[in-house]
Parts: C-alpha cells; structure tokens; sequence
C-alpha cells in the first residue's frame, strides 16, 4: 500500500516513509492512496486489543519493511486494555480509552508511532527531533513514549496557562531527552510554530525534525484499532459519540467504519468551538481563534485534520452525510460533570463530559440504539475542573500519581516562529 499527502504535491511513499516523515513537504497530510477494505467475513478476531489492531491495522501495512514487525509493534503499544463498560442505562456504553500511563487516549497512539520508529532507526543515523505542539495530552504521552529512547530529542509546546495543572506538571516531569516548551499563547498558535518550522527546510533537515502529533499517521493509524475492537467486543453496530478537537479520534472512527468495521453513526462532540459544528449544520468550514472552554484540551479553532475528512469525502454533501456534529457549552459541561456519576455511575473528565450530554440529548430526543462514549481521559487530569463540581476527591491513577511526584520545569518561549527557530538552533545537536 502507498501513501500520498492530501494536496497531492508529493510523490507516493511507503507507510514507514510517511510515519517517519510525520507532515508531508507539500503541507498536506500523509492519506492511504486508497482506503483498504477488511475481507468480508474477515468478521471479529478474538480476544485482544492488540489481536484486534492487528487485524484492522494489517492491510495498511501491506508490503512495509515493518509488516512483519506489526505483531510485536501491537503488543507493544497496545499493552494496556481499553475496556466498553455499561453506564447504567441499557444500551449506554463508554469506552475507556485513559488506561495509560499517561491517562488519556492518546498514549495508544504515542506509543505505537514511538515502537515503529524504533524499530525505523538505523544505527548512526543523525538524531531525531520530535517536535510536537499539545493542547494538553498529546506532549506527555508522547513524553512518555519517547523518554529515553536512544538518538531521538523531544521538544514539546503547550499554550501557557491553559492546560490544567497537572497536564503541565506531566508535560514538565520527563527531563533528560524531552524539553516542555510553554508557549506565551493559545495551541493554535503552538500548532502554527510547528507547521512552520517542518516547512523551514534548514530547520526540517538540519534537526531532522518529525512530528507526533495527531497529525502523524503513526499516531492516526493506532486509534482505528480501539473503535474497531469495541465494535467488535460489542457485536453489532456499535453508534459512537467522539469528543473531537483536532479530529485524530474522529478521523480514526471514520476510517474504521470505511475499512468495515461494525461501527455505526458518528456524531463528534466539542466544546465551545463551533468551527466543526457550524460546517456539519451547512456553513462554510471556517477555522477561526480557538476560545478556551473547560474542555482544553480540544479548544481547537483549526482542526488540522479536516483536510484527511475532506480527502476521505470531497463532496461536502456527503461528508455532511457521514457525521455530525453538536457543540457543548461550559455550563453543560458542568451540568454533566455533576449528574454523571449519579445518572451514569461514572465520573467523567470535561471532555468526556461533552460526549456524554451528546448522548443525553439523543436519548431524550428517543433515540434507542446502541452508543458508546469515547471517555478519552481520566478525570483525576482535570482535578480542578472536576472535584469542585462533584464534591470529592478524585482518585488518581498509579501510573499518574508516579508522574505527578516527579519535579517538573518548563521554558517560557514567545508565540512566535521565529523564536522557536531560534530555540532549535541554538541547541546543540544531541
Ligand atoms: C486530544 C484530546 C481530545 C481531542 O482529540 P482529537 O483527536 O484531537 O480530536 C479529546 N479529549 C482529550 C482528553 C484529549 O486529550
């Protein structure tokens, strides 16, 4: 299988090729040439997570010098479960995907991209510079995938005071080869400092610069596999409310129903901006300043990956008829924080929350099928938010607790390109 970027400007490349480059030279972003289609009657395999990855994730990686790596990659990164679980209601699911060590989604694909490129690097090979702007979770889990690795610096930009605080404690507690970058602005702005130094030449190739963002196809390619075991695990059309930001997830919960898997409607929840919910309603896709909602870490006002949903469906029309989207105001949020343990039997972080008052509104409008809710991060990350408004402590996890007393220390950095050119020149080739 081949890959090529969504603007078409660059000549087709193998998956490691696209994986290791991270963005494509054209700006665009690294798609499958075509999107697979799992044999029918391929049906669920049983048992693992990392059996059922396997199984969603192998026609992409056809013909890959890493294609008979992809078991072991599997197991590696998918070590950890992500349970569907009832809520309390019949036909209420939520999918638990913060069983990491970083408690939050994206440690699935943080660690899978981190054991392909691995196993990628050759030995005397200049060392790498992943390069990488958060909203808040995406930097540690790719901290805590990379932390240590051999040859590979880790250089992390998150919007200064609007992570919550211990997202910032996490993204500062790794040291050694990853540096916390706190960026004097919003994540849009981190996100525009990235997309600047890849298309800086001298920077790209002179640092040997990747990215792990969601933005990554190692990263994207991973978060198929948990939609496709939950609807697995459930057995039929499973319908999915994904809290979106940056439309990793969402973007992953599309394909996997584009390769075959029993996943049925896609609605995507967001937080205050409505960028995604005023296209699904028939406006125009207008990317726009993100605003901050309780929701951080999808105050996204530019979601990079619409262009791989545009590429998957050039008809607005009927992209408009694959999904939809509602946006979730702070005080419903809130309002669900509240309820959700005594409605639902779970506590929920913030941007679960949306997902699940999402679902409420569909249960209340009749609807009786099947949903699941991504909860794509445990709640203890969003203490603050959180505790006040369901009135108790919120257990924290062992894997975070281990993190959260670690010292930590980030550098104040300008929400300027220029300046983080500076910062990668400056510092020595490690
Ligand atoms: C990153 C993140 C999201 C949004 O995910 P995208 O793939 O960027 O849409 C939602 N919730 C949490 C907790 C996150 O960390």
């Amino acid at each position: 299988m081949h890959f090529v970027s969504t603007r078409g400007g660059v000549p087709p490349t193998s998956l490691s090729g696209a994986m290791a480059a991270g963005a494509a030279a054209d700006g665009g972003l690294f798609v499958p040439a075509r999107l697979p289609r799992l044999e029918s009657g391929a049906g669920r395999p049983a048992g693992t997570l990392a059996a059922s990855a396997q199984a969603v994730l192998g026609p992409f990686f056809a013909g890959d010098v890493l294609e008979g790596q992809l078991e072991a990659i599997c197991r590696e990164a998918f070590s950890f479960p992500c349970p569907l679980l009832p809520m309390g209601t019949p036909q209420d699911w939520v999918l638990e995907l913060f069983h990491g060590p970083t408690a939050a989604f994206k440690d699935f694909g943080a660690r899978f991209l981190a054991a392909c490129l691995r196993r990628l690097a050759r030995p005397g090979e200049a060392p790498l510079t992943v390069l990488v702007a958060t909203s808040g979770d995406t930097g540690s889990a790719v901290a805590a995938a990379f932390h240590r690795a051999p040859g590979v610096h880790v250089v992390l930009l998150y919007p200064d005071g609007r992570v919550s605080p211990r997202q910032a404690h996490q993204l500062g507690c790794f040291g050694d080869n990853v540096s916390a970058l706190r960026v004097a602005g919003s994540f849009d702005d981190c996100q525009r400092m990235v997309k600047a130094a890849f298309a800086d030449t001298q920077l790209r190739e002179g640092r040997h610069l990747t990215s792990a963002n969601s933005i990554s196809l190692g990263r994207l390619l991973p978060q198929v596999a948990f939609h496709a075991h939950a609807a697995w695990t459930h057995g039929g059309p499973l319908n999915l409310v994904v809290p979106t930001g940056n439309l990793g997830d969402a973007v992953a919960a599309v394909w996997a129903r584009e390769v075959g898997v029993p996943v049925g409607e896609i609605v995507l929840s967001t937080n205050a901006n409505r960028v995604l919910a005023d296209f699904f309603e028939g406006g125009p896709f207008r990317p726009r300043p993100s605003v901050s909602t309780l929701a951080s870490a999808m105050d996204v006002g530019d979601p990079s990956n619409f262009e791989r949903l545009r590429w998957t469906f050039p008809d607005d029309a009927v992209l408009r008829a694959q999904l939809t989207a509602v946006a979730v105001a702070d005080a419903d949020i809130q309002d669900t924080l509240r309820q959700g343990e005594g409605r639902h039997g779970h506590l929920f972080c913030p941007h679960t929350a949306t997902a699940v008052h999402v679902l409420e509104g569909l249960r209340a409008r009749g609807d009786r099928r099947p949903w699941a809710v991504c909860a794509t991060a445990h709640p203890a990350k969003f203490e603050t938010v959180v505790e006040p408004l369901v009135g108790h402590p919120v257990d924290v996890p062992a894997s975070l607790a281990a993190l959260l007393s670690r010292p930590a220390q980030a550098e104040a950095l300008a929400a300027d390109s220029q300046a983080l050119r500076t910062w990668l020149l400056r510092r020595p080739g490690t």
